[in-house]
């Protein structure tokens, strides 16, 4: 579903991307770890184009990654992507940030974008929230909303950005949990967390980053139990 081959970014002078390779399958569930400023999050925007990179190619579902703004467009549209700091627009309710990309994007009518959002809005259980603003839900459930209105797009591919860090604690398992039936759903993710007990319980595959490189990539029972590299046990020495 996702290809990413020799990838290089610079920022300026800054080598940020290192001959990055990943190739995810559809279906699978990928969690990206490793430690501050490694470049997880700019590994991720490459993929759906939020960030240039200058040496090598990325390939989503068939699609270049490329300056060409047309298909920047198709791949973004098969990409949903949660952030870290929700990013609802704040003056619209719940369910006008679900329909607002169908009915601009897709061009949905409205009442079709409305049924979907509902129908998304109770599977990250908060269908009674649809007429509230952001600033009137919790972090947890502004998460939620996040998620369902990625998903209002049905995308092939759902990126995710370290989307529990900035929630208080007793929130942090609400999301998770959306994210595992999201997973049993068969949707194909990406995540960059450090939550390892959700990596363990549902990731595919687990990559580590570091300086720019993938360092390690390996099933969560072998990275947790048996990581092969300094580095990594090195960070999971500091997180575990
Ligand atoms: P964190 O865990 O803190 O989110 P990260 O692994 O996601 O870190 P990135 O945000 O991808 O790391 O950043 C990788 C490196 O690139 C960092 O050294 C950062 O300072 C640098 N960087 C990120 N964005 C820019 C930018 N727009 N301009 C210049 N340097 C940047
Ligand atoms: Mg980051």
């Amino acid at each position: 579903a996702v290809k990413i081959s020799g990838v290089y970014k610079w920022f300026g002078e800054f080598q940020v991307l290192s001959d990055v390779n990943l190739e995810v399958t559809r279906g699978e569930r990928i969690v990206i770890c490793g430690p501050s400023g490694s470049g997880k999050s700019t590994m991720i925007r490459c993929v759906n184009a939020l960030e240039p990179f200058q040496r090598g190619s990325i390939v989503v579902d068939g699609v270049s990654v490329t300056d060409d703004l047309k298909r920047i467009d198709e791949v973004r549209r098969e990409v949903g992507m949660v952030f870290q700091q929700f990013n609802l627009f704040p003056h619209l309710t719940v369910l006008q940030n679900c329909t607002l990309a169908p009915i601009h994007v897709r061009k949905m009518p409205r009442k079709e974008a409305d049924e979907i959002a509902m129908r998304y809005l109770a599977r990250v259980r908060i269908p009674e929230q649809a007429n509230k603003y952001p600033a009137q839900l919790s972090g947890g459930q502004q998460q939620r909303v996040a998620i369902a209105r990625a998903l209002c797009m049905s995308p092939k591919i759902m990126m995710f950005d370290e989307p529990t860090s900035a929630l208080d604690p007793e929130m942090v398992k609400e999301v998770l949990d959306t994210m595992v039936s999201l997973a049993e759903t068969g949707m194909t993710m990406l995540c960059v967390t450090h939550e390892m007990g959700f990596a363990r319980q549902v990731a595919d595959r687990v990559v580590f980053m570091d300086a720019g490189q993938i360092v390690e990539i390996n099933t969560p029972e072998e990275f947790f139990s048996h990581p092969q590299h300094e580095r990594t046990k090195t960070f999971l020495g500091q997180i575990l």
